[in-house]
């Protein structure tokens, strides 16, 4: 059977659909990357904003008309939370609840429902870039625990849960045996991981184990809440092979939006954490999310919020333009923003984004940085990222998917990149010592 997967919204998505992209492959199956050449197509779905959610059905549709013969299966927070509208839509023949995610191939395919991650197949067919990405993202914990008034994720995913440490080490080791240089650690709350398992442990435990019993080369952490971590956490970066890169969710940079978003976070505590984090790890890029036109944001609070953020010098945003979901409190406030004002205050908020992301390119003029690279968008030109998470481009006619190479940079582009000069390429990757040679 030809598969074609989609997902949308964040890293944790990400790793599912990797994670079901390998389960077909172990099963034999072709994935493609058209759904005009696809016989089942199934969609990650995402509700995280009605942007997304309106942004899932429009893929839905497009799957159809590209491959009206196709089956469509759709599983993810949307579906989770409307199952019927995406039955309605045409083509979809079947909506798989979260909860079952990890079983949707066995599920789909009438197969017992054993026990998931199973790695042995892993070893033998996902090879880096072959189902989506170089880089690999391991889901280590689904759930939340929270109830930040404006997010449906804790309606959609339930409870925090984790995967004890033994098996993501595991599945870590059996990636770098077949190539990958690069981990993404994901989960809903990352910080809340392990105080759900028997044994219970912590991230930083995760994180130690990780570098100490495996060789992957780079490991990267997606997003981290702004509490819940464990004492001398920052210390781990002193460790190089963890990425120089921390993706902390702030929301609002207001006192008072915080409290009624139900941060359990304050503009002191946060600051802390980021000082204490950039004192660990010189260099580090720090990234944010951020919400404007949270219900009774007023014109003070945003500019409270916009001096905050400037001051902190974020190295890119997120941002999110407030649309109430359903089912959680801030959808009931009363006091919500007129949409025009949401606009201007996006407009801003992105204008400090983008100047973020100027000033952290211009200080790594230059310099040189490791780039693990991932595409070539065209023919002679090849994309990475650096562990401090620089998207770096070069120009190369010799192939280097999936290479790490030292690069001097050089230029700011207007697509956001930074141009380089290759130095050096490093030791060709894989399990066998032979570089992979696919063409992206
Ligand atoms: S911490 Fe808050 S925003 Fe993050 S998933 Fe949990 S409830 Fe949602």
């Amino acid at each position: 059977m030809r598969v074609f997967l989609g997902t949308l919204g964040c890293r944790l998505n990400e790793s599912e659909i990797e994670s079901i992209g390998r389960a077909f492959k172990m099963r034999g199956h072709l994935l493609v990357d058209r759904a005009e050449a696809a016989d089942l197509c199934v969609l990650n779905s995402c509700a995280v904003t009605a942007e997304a959610e309106r942004k899932s059905r429009q893929l839905v549709k497009r799957m159809h008309r590209q491959a009206p013969a196709a089956e469509i299966v759709v599983t993810g927070c949307y579906s989770e939370l409307h199952p019927d509208k995406v039955l309605a839509l045409p083509g979809v023949r079947r909506v798989v609840e979260n909860r079952a995610k990890e079983q949707l191939v066995q599920r789909l395919l009438g197969e017992p429902e054993d026990a998931s991650f199973d790695l042995e197949p892993l070893a033998r067919y996902a090879r880096p870039g072959e189902i989506r990405r170089t880089r690999a993202f391991v889901k280590v914990q689904d759930g939340c625990d929270n109830q930040c008034t404006f997010c449906i994720t804790t309606v959609a995913r339930g409870a925090g849960r984790s995967r004890p440490i033994r098996q993501v080490v595991n599945e870590i080791k059996a990636l770098v045996g077949v190539g990958y240089v690069e981990a993404v650690i994901s989960g809903v709350h990352l910080g809340s991981y392990g105080r759900d398992l028997e044994a219970a442990c912590d991230l930083k435990q995760l994180i130690e184990a990780i570098l100490e019993q495996t060789s992957l080369r780079r490991l990267r952490l997606s997003s981290l809440e702004p509490w819940d971590i464990p004492a001398g956490f920052f210390q781990l970066w002193r460790d190089p092979r963890l990425c120089g890169h921390l993706h902390m969710p702030l929301q609002a940079g207001c006192d008072d939006t915080l409290r009624r978003m139900a941060r359990r976070t304050r503009k002191s505590s946060y600051r802390a954490l980021v000082d204490e984090a950039r004192a660990c790890a010189p260099g580090l890029s720090l990234t944010s999310d951020i919400i404007v036109g949270f219900p009774g944001e007023t014109e003070a609070a945003f500019e409270e919020s916009l001096a905050y953020v400037e001051e902190l010098d974020f190295a890119h945003l997120h941002v999110f333009r407030y649309s109430p979901r359903p089912g959680t409190l801030a959808a009931g406030f009363s006091d919500q923003v007129e949409a025009r004002d949401k606009v201007r205050r996006s407009r801003l908020m992105h204008a400090l984004s983008e100047a973020g992301r100027r000033r952290f390119h211009a200080a790594h003029l230059g310099a040189v940085a490791e780039v693990l690279f991932e595409q070539s968008p065209r023919e002679g030109s090849w994309q990475g990222l650096s562990a401090n998470n620089l998207r770096v481009a070069v120009d190369c006619g010799a192939e280097l998917h999936n290479r790490v190479a030292r690069v001097g940079l050089r230029e700011q582009c207007e697509d956001g990149t930074l141009r380089g000069e290759l130095c050096s390429v490093g030791e060709e990757t894989g399990s066998s010592g032979l570089f992979e040679t696919k063409k992206r």
